[in-house]
């Protein structure tokens, strides 16, 4: 790595790291520095860091993690390349943090591990190519007006797609599919399988170099979960798979479907705990704008708000790809959206997926048919639960979460919780322009 940075003239180091929010964080170190910092870290502030600590125990330490060192080529701007690293947070006397979310993940990684599993994740995408971000709430404009998979006619979302896919293979990350999406201006990039650390950090690292590529071409992207009130929101679904060694173990050929035992019990896990989960994998108020399925002049969104699973149901919460070969056995969690913590959410999604398995739980039938056009008393005689209609019911359930408490840890999960109450008391204060629209004449 040194020899790298001598030989390619780097002359900045970027050290990584994630709040709890999910915002990535970075601090620069000259490469003489460097060999410093893999001894004792860099120390930093904590308490300035959303949900790291309290101000009476701020000392914190960013320690480098060598197996992620990348060289950046197309950062120059002509004064030489840069690299970046991400770090584990670690307090004065070594041991990791309990705020660290990369450290939430390891954690949920290795009891995993214990029992003999890899977990692998492949996230799709989604988020907004718009021509600028206002700031006053003003309504954004899309670069384009096309829809899913067009092709031809929308320059600019092609370009985009093209600078962004050639930049990640550069950096290492491997792109499987991109196109767009049926939003005008919404995209989609899918990643490679990998496991999930490796995942997590590639989805931080795919936001920042999105970002960098659209401001390279005069627009913005946004993974804000739902700008439109009139049009799909962007989500990240999300295909989860066990490995035992080289074996996918949700794979089983003598199974008409194809699912193994164990697999069966993950999914029976997702969604038992489902409904605690959710204020991890959609944790904004705006998330809740898009769980939620709505009806276009042409179409209807396809973001699930119910409880259940399905084979190619495209409307349930967790949906069993059809496959070709054995190890490509998956299951799509597609509730996530694009703006939450990934490190956070695939923990929490293991962690409900494990606890099935160690509780054996079992599996209900599959719902096949479209759940959205059932109507409310149908669905509660099918056992399908809504999804949390809103941060505050999100909350409430995740408060009471014995599963989630434990997989994030007690300080995340307190922080997390009144960060988020927060949030919602901020919110409920509001007085929107849709109220004064449509009362004010009214009354
Ligand atoms: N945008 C949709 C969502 O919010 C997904 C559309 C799709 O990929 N089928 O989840
Ligand atoms: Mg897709
Ligand atoms: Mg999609
Ligand atoms: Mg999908």
């Amino acid at each position: 790595m040194l020899r790298t940075l001598e030989e390619r003239d780097i002359r900045f180091v970027r050290l990584w790291f994630t709040d709890v929010l999910g915002t990535l964080k970075s601090v620069s170190v000259a490469p003489a520095e460097l060999e410093a910092a893999f001894e004792e870290g860099i120390g930093f502030d904590g308490s300035a860091i959303e949900g790291f600590a309290r101000v009476y125990e701020s000392d914190m330490v960013a320690m480098p993690d060598p197996t992620t060192f990348q060289v950046f080529p197309f950062e120059g701007g002509g004064s030489g390349e840069s690299a970046r690293m991400f770090c584990d947070i670690l307090l004065p006397d070594g041991s990791p943090s309990w705020a660290d979310p990369r450290h939430v993940l390891r954690r949920m990684l290795s009891r995993a591990a214990e029992k003999g599993f890899t977990f692998y994740t492949h996230p799709e995408i989604e988020f907004f190519l718009l021509e600028s971000l206002p700031a006053d709430g003003a309504m954004p404009v899309p670069v384009d007006s096309g829809g899913y998979f067009d092709n031809t006619t929308h320059a600019v979302a092609r370009d985009f797609r093209r600078q962004a896919v050639l930049a990640l293979e550069r950096i290492g990350i491997s792109v499987e599919f991109s196109h767009h999406e049926v939003a005008p201006g919404q995209q989609e990039i899918d990643l490679r399988y990998a496991d999930a650390l490796a995942t997590a950090d590639n989805i931080m690292t795919f936001r920042h170099v999105v970002k960098e590529v659209a401001l390279t071409q005069s627009v913005e992207a946004s993974f804000m979960p739902k700008p439109f009130t009139d049009q799909p929101g962007s989500g990240m679904h999300t295909h989860l798979s066990l490995f035992e060694g080289e074996r996918n173990a949700f794979h089983d050929a003598s199974d008409p479907m194809k699912l193994s035992k164990v697999a069966r019990a993950f999914i029976a896990g997702l969604l038992v705990h489902a409904r605690e989960y959710t204020a991890v994998t959609n944790q904004w108020v705006n998330s809740y704008k898009r769980l939620f399925p709505q009806a276009l002049p042409d179409r209807i969104t396809e973001s699930p708000a119910y409880v259940c699973w399905g084979h190619l149901n495209r409307s349930a919460l967790v949906r069993v790809p059809a496959y070709g070969k054995p190890n490509s056995a998956r299951v799509e969690v597609r509730s996530p959206d694009s703006a939450c913590n990934p490190y956070l959410a695939f923990a929490v999604l293991l962690g409900a997926g494990l606890k099935g398995i160690e509780e054996g739980y079992e599996l209900p039938p599959g719902a096949e048919d479209d759940v959205w056009a059932l109507s409310p008393a149908e669905r509660k005689a099918m056992g399908y639960e809504p999804l949390p209609q809103n941060l505050s019911e999100a909350i409430d359930v995740l408060s009471g979460s014995e599963l989630v408490a434990e997989v994030l840890g007690e300080h995340v999960f307190d922080y997390f919780l009144r960060n988020k109450r927060q949030e919602w008391e901020e919110f409920r204060h509001q007085v929107t322009p849709y109220e004064r629209q449509r009362y004010l004449g009214l009354m």
